[in-house]
């Protein structure tokens, strides 16, 4: 590769460039706005001239950066819809990738009219991609063994390429495709344009571009700033359907004032929005599409309390600045570091403290990785909230309501003569008229979630549900396995309440960092400044891993409980309790807007 010209993307915030701006054709326009992307991401911004100029390029980025419409969109705003040859040859390592950049060409293709996209991977039937060829297609997508196979059998035709994507080639090197790929290149004409997508860079890739690109172009996604200290970074496992049902767990059992929601398209954040005010929140949509007046007056109703949520896209929350802002949720991850660090960023304002929280789907994980390089911090994984913590909360809030209407003493004077009146002659007793007035404010929706119907919910999660806290049933913060270790050590964690943390986040974290099982723990108990976790005995290797894992951004500096410093679960169990008196588990939650989830 000589002369290769280099370029790392930047991004000042506010400065980015349009769809338009690039060069693409109208009807590609119409397609991307039909999907609600509304910016390129950096790798598009920066490979999409480069592509049109026709010039080769090896694009350095990962998934999730928007890398596949950054080479999509160029070759088919040079397909040439009349000849019914393949013009374009995508190779990915994965049969799946290939399905997925296939699916994404039709969307980018819907208004040009006739653009006929193929994959081409193992394990599919011949039959249907012969007659598939056979009525000609435009570009191929596959993975390199079967085009192998198609090239020797003489059934797929290169001679007409114009245009050749390898598509995350460090991957197809380490799966062994290293010398198919080689072939391929070899058999299709001398004149092509190649793009080389690659998430790292290793000598035989390298070597592979040497050979095959001419005087490439070379675009490096740059990792983002560091973030502030002051936020706490979180990730949630989901898969793409349980996101909604993870937003609103997050939102009801996460003591948040004001959350902004990211969503990567327009579309989406409507329907997030939409959904969230079925369920009795405060919340807008705003994205690039909605007006500047509009835009204010809704950040200036969640400034003011009137709203709690706002489901944003990139484009549309940029610079946005509210204190209230207590949480970011990345209901879909962003394309690049750069977006996310400008995104939670939103929180944190003012000197405070702030969360984010992202919901990763299994294919995005590596991202995590990149994430915490950017920010030069750690993104701890917490489990999706279970229906007990639901139910917890919703418990609490009941409660808040009860304890709120009482104070209200006119009113209640007024209504204590009705019901009084009533129970004198239904013959019912006070506590079943009160329960019947519940069900009455409650309707129909059930108050609480049926914990027995979680189990599906819980795949990313390490820990049991367990029913709801009541007060008086156990100290301040305790959790109790069922099903508990029967030789269980007790461990002292540096890290509790005053922190903020909770069962989940130690289970989470234990979990993960220690691989520890959910049938592994015993019981929790956290105290102001430490907690006690019941656990099989940790072996040296662990609790080496352990020592370095970080709760609420605090080292846990895990220990066997000697039951100095008060801290002796059965001991410091009683005193908590008694010098606590009736503050049990859901009290110390902070009260919540009854609007937020009341039914
Ligand atoms: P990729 O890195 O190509 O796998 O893309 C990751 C995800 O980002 C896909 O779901 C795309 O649909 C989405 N995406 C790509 N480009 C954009 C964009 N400019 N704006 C919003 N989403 C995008």
């Amino acid at each position: 590769m000589t002369d290769a010209q280099s370029t790392t993307t930047t991004e000042p915030e506010g400065e980015r460039t349009t769809f338009a701006s690039l060069g693409l054709p109208p009807a590609i326009l119409r397609a991307l706005d039909d999907v609600g992307y509304e910016t390129p991401s950096a790798i598009q911004a920066e490979t999409i001239p480069l592509l049109l100029s026709g010039r080769d390029l090896i694009g350095l980025a990962q998934t999730g950066t928007g890398k596949t419409a950054a080479f999509a969109l160029p070759v088919l705003a040079a397909v040439e819809v009349g000849r019914r040859s393949p013009q374009a040859l995508v190779l990915t390592p994965t049969r799946e990738l290939a399905v997925q950049v296939c699916e994404a060409f039709e969307r980018y293709a819907a208004h040009l009219g006739g653009v006929h996209v193929l994959p081409i991977y193992g394990g599919q039937a011949y039959g249907v991609q012969l007659s598939a060829l056979r009525r000609g297609v435009h570009v191929v997508v596959g993975t390199p063994g079967r085009i192998m196979d198609h090239l020797a059998k003489g059934t797929l035709d290169l001679s007409g390429l114009t245009h050749v994507v390898l598509d995350e080639a460090d991957e197809m090197l380490r799966m062994g495709f290293a010398e198919d790929v080689d072939q391929i290149l070899q058999a299709t004409p001398a004149e092509k344009q190649v793009a080389l997508f690659s998430a790292t860079m290793p000598r035989q890739i390298r070597a592979i571009s040497q050979q095959h690109l001419r005087e490439p172009a070379e675009v490096t996604v740059r990792q983002g700033s560091s973030s502030s200290p002051s936020i706490t970074q979180r990730a949630l496992m989901v898969s793409y359907q349980q996101k909604l049902e993870a937003l609103t767990r997050v939102l009801e059992v996460e003591p948040f004032e004001a959350a902004i929601v990211f969503t990567r398209t327009r579309n989406e954040t409507e329907t997030v929005a939409e959904r969230l005010r079925a369920r009795g929140y405060a919340a807008a949509a705003i994205s690039g599409d909605v007006a500047q007046p509009q835009r204010e007056k809704t950040i200036d109703q969640l400034r003011s309390g009137d709203l709690d949520v706002l489901v944003a896209t990139d484009v549309a929350a940029r610079g946005l600045d509210v204190e209230r802002i207590s949480h970011v949720i990345n209901y879909d991850l962003p394309i690049d570091t750069e977006s996310y660090t400008h995104r939670i960023g939103r929180t944190g304002r003012a000197g405070r403290t702030g969360d984010a929280i992202s919901f990763v789907t299994p294919r995005e994980r590596r991202m995590l990785g990149a994430i915490e390089k950017a920010t030069r911090a750690t993104v701890d994984i917490m489990p999706m909230p279970s229906a007990g913590e639901v139910n917890a909360t919703r418990l609490t809030r009941f409660d808040d309501a009860i304890t709120a209407a009482l104070a209200e003493t006119d009113r209640i004077e007024r209504f204590r003569e009705i019901v009084a009146h009533y129970v004198e002659h239904h013959d019912a007793a006070q506590e079943d008229v009160a329960a019947a007035l519940a069900v009455v404010a409650q309707g129909d929706t059930p108050l609480l979630l049926d914990e027995h119907a979680d189990r599906a919910l819980q795949t990313s999660r390490t820990e049991r549900a367990d029913r709801p806290a009541r007060a008086g049933d156990s100290a301040p913060g305790e959790r109790r396995s069922r099903r508990g270790p029967s030789d269980a050590t007790t461990y002292r964690l540096a890290v509790g309440s005053r922190k903020g943390v909770e069962p989940r986040q130690i289970v989470g974290a234990l979990a993960n960092e220690g691989g520890l099982g959910r049938d592994d723990f015993g019981r929790i108990q956290i105290r102001w400044d430490f907690t006690l976790v019941e656990l099989p005995e940790l072996d040296r290797s662990q609790l080496e891993k352990l020592s370095r894992t970080r709760i609420s951004g605090v080292p846990i500096d895990i220990r066997v409980d000697t039951g100095r410093d008060g801290g002796r679960a059965d001991r410091g169990d009683r005193r908590e309790r008694s010098e606590r008196g009736d503050r049990g588990d859901r009290s110390e939650r902070p009260p919540r807007k009854p609007r937020h989830g009341d039914r």
